[in-house]
């Protein structure tokens, strides 16, 4: 809150756009979230600097990226706090269409490295933080068994190649049980 006051008076007297880029971390928002999603027993790693747009939440066993976004910087779209500052219209425009380029950009980037992504609202973190953490603990266990499925069935490839065994026939259950 404090922060966003701050950028306003910024950009106002249009001293430090910069500092209206810095993100910020650790939100309150955020920091509920992830107490969730401890509690659900979700491990995780934080604001990982060498994936596409420093995720805010990294599940790698999964390999899960969750964004909590500020309705406001990113633009919900139909919610009450995505408010547009009625002076230096400009500025914001420009500023805010950034950020959803910004962010388009490194969902599709983290997507093509096999990525899930999780997009988080504040509002909907205030509203009941357990909820956006259930879906993210839901899709978490989805992912990690079909991860540990293709691994097996990889393994078991390396196993039949070594050993030569013939392919058609003997195909272990684990491969033809159209999981993907
Ligand atoms: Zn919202």
């Amino acid at each position: 809150m404090r922060l966003e006051t701050r950028t306003l008076n910024a950009a106002q007297s249009s001293v430090s756009r910069r500092m209206a880029m810095v993100r910020r971390k650790n939100t309150e928002p955020e920091r509920a979230l992830r107490s969730a999603l401890r509690r659900l027993g979700i491990r995780f790693r934080l604001h990982d600097r060498h994936l596409p747009g420093s995720p805010d939440i990294v599940i790698p066993g999964s390999r899960i990226a969750v964004f909590v976004h500020g309705c406001f910087w990113h633009r919900h779209k139909g919610c009450t706090r995505a408010t547009s500052p009625k002076s230096n219209v400009r500025f914001w425009t420009e500023k805010f269409e950034a950020n959803m380029m910004r962010d388009a950009k490194v969902a599709r980037e983290l997507k093509a490295a096999g990525w899930h992504v999780f997009v988080v609202w504040e509002c909907q973190i205030k509203a009941d933080a357990i909820k956006p953490a259930e879906r993210i603990a839901a899709r978490h266990r989805l992912r990690e068994a079909v991860i540990g499925v293709q691994r097996k069935a990889k393994v078991q490839k390396v196993i039949r190649a070594r050993a030569s065994l013939p392919r058609a026939g003997d195909v272990p259950p684990l491969l033809s049980s159209g999981q993907v």
